[in-house]
């Protein structure tokens, strides 16, 4: 396994500085990688290939289990390291990793996911059967809001399958990577069959055009996946990528209140709202309006501080431009016509004054056409509509662009049947805020959250990293040497 670290000083001659965000003071800096440096870990992948997708199946589930280990074992390690450079609290960051490791676990079972099918005696003497092979060198482009989940859908599930993988993390959050990187090398993946490369636009150009990379895996915002997408799939590569949000929480009047208005602030409000499953929107149906006041009491109580300190429930955002956007989106619904209920935009955090700090943020009276409404926010700001019924808000929520995630809470089950029914958004929760499905199931955010046809991790994740081959076979017992050549279709 190969890593870029500064010891190429001499190759690398420009730096990417990392901050932490609760003081943006800079905490250490990455090597961009050069074109020279990227295409050594494109070839260094492909030359360690054919080996390891000739491995036995049962070989590179055996670095996997050791890799799950290993993972759970560094487990706080990694998620400290997440906090210092993306800022979010400790708590949180575990959850980031052992989300990403349940997906480790999930690869541990590629015996039976790449199981291929057969079909005995398709004609006399004849087999059908068929073999779900690797597809080569995969590359894998991470955002920044999960430093170690996101690249643990991408690398642990290829890589099991038999492919070699090229990763490009979040320039910003690279730490986690890594680490992750260094522990699977631990637990006996071969020299060349991960690299890191760190970069953006020229990393991100370079993989969506290099010949020998056959698939990306990406998850960002849309305009950096639109692109991907369109960039990769014009080289003839397969693309998945998972994209922004805007994901609606809709309250009914007969939902359990205390538990739902804990479960929206946790969901609008943890991690800073940088989660592309927040609940950034709630609608309130009915005289569940009513409720508004309760839930503005509750998200005061939460607590803003470094993500390193003891009782914090959210960190700052990750750079001084995402917090001056956010304060410009809160700023535009009061300019359009929203009510601010609560306001995060001049909070300080005693001992972290230089960090990118936003409070819990409420805009009230909000409608579809408001700036707030339209753009994802990505802070700690929920927008609130209100509607009569819940046929409107089916409306409201089928008419956004976006199809990641949907809750409804309510303790009826026909109304929570109907939402589920009618509401065209990949991930549903019922009484569950933000359902990101475990993953034996795949991630499904779908509309203009998802561009491709294959998901992230699951069994759909196995046939994003192979391809098919079908063999069809014929073998008799007797000598039946054709007389003459067969010209007309078998049937
Ligand atoms: P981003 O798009 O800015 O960055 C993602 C990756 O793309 C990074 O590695 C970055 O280097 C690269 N990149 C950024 N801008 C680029 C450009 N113009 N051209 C080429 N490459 C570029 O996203 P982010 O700010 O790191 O992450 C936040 C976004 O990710 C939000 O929109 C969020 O909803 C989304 N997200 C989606 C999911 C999901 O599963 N749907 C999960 C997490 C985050």
């Amino acid at each position: 396994m190969t890593f870029f670290r500064p010891n190429i000083r001499k190759i690398c001659d420009k730096w990417i500085d990392i901050h932490n965000p609760a003081t943006n003071e800079v905490i250490g800096r990455v090597p961009q990688a050069t074109k020279a440096e990227m295409d050594a870990a494109v070839t260094s992948c492909k030359r360690a290939f054919p080996a390891w997708a000739d491995t036995s199946v049962l070989s590179r589930q055996q670095v996997l289990l050791r890799y799950q280990q290993l993972i759970k074992e560094n487990l706080k390690e990694i998620a400290k390291l997440i906090t210092l450079e993306q800022g979010k609290t400790l708590a949180d960051a575990e959850g980031d990793v052992f989300r990403g490791l349940q997906v480790v676990e999930h690869a541990c079972s590629v015996t039976s996911l790449m199981l291929g099918e057969t079909m005995p005696s398709i004609t006399k003497d004849m087999d059908l059967y068929s073999y779900r092979l690797p597809l080569g060198v995969c590359a894998g482009i991470a955002p920044f809001n999960f430093p170690a989940m996101i690249p643990l859908w991408m690398f642990p599930m290829a890589m099991v399958c038999g492919n070699t993988f090229l990763m490009k993390p979040s320039e910003r959050v690279p730490g986690a990577s890594m680490l992750l990187a260094k522990l699977l090398q631990d637990s006996g993946a071969p020299d060349g069959t991960l690299n890191i490369i760190h970069g953006q636009h020229e990393a991100v150009n370079f993989i969506c055009d290099h010949p020998d990379i056959k698939a990306i895996s990406f998850v960002g915002s849309n305009q950096a996946g639109e692109y991907i997408f369109e960039r990769g799939s014009r080289h003839g590569k397969r693309v998945q990528a998972n994209m922004g949000a805007k994901n609606h929480g809709v309250v009914m009047p007969d939902a359990n209140k205390e538990n739902t208005l804990n479960q929206l602030v946790g969901a609008a409000f943890g991690a800073a709202g940088q989660r592309c499953m927040a609940l950034s929107t709630a609608i309130l149906v009915g005289e569940a309006k009513k409720w508004l006041p309760e839930l503005v009491e509750r998200a005061k109580n939460l607590r803003v501080n470094a993500g390193d300190q003891p009782g914090a429930d959210l960190g700052p955002l990750i750079t001084p431009q995402a917090k001056e956007r956010v304060c410009n989106l809160i700023d535009s619904g009061t300019k359009e016509g929203a009510s601010i209920l609560l306001d995060g935009r001049k909070i300080k955090v005693k001992g972290y004054e230089n960090g990118n700090f936003v409070g819990p943020t409420i805009i009230s009276n909000v409608k579809p056409t408001m700036t707030c409404y339209k753009e994802e926010i990505f802070g700690p700001v929920l927008v609130v509509l209100e509607t009569d019924t819940l046929d409107e808000a089916i409306k409201i929520v089928n008419s956004n662009p976006y199809g990641n995630g949907t809750a409804i809470f309510t303790t009826n089950g026909a109304t929570a049947r109907k939402y589920s029914h009618l509401v065209d958004v990949g991930q549903v929760g019922v009484n569950v805020p933000i359902p990101v499905p475990l993953p034996m199931f795949s991630f499904t955010g779908s509309r203009s959250s998802f561009r491709g046809d294959t998901n992230f991790y699951g069994k759909q994740g196995i046939q994003f990293y192979t391809q098919i081959k079908t063999i069809t076979s014929q073998w008799k017992e007797e000598d039946a040497t054709l007389s003459s050549p067969a010209v007309v279709m078998p049937t």
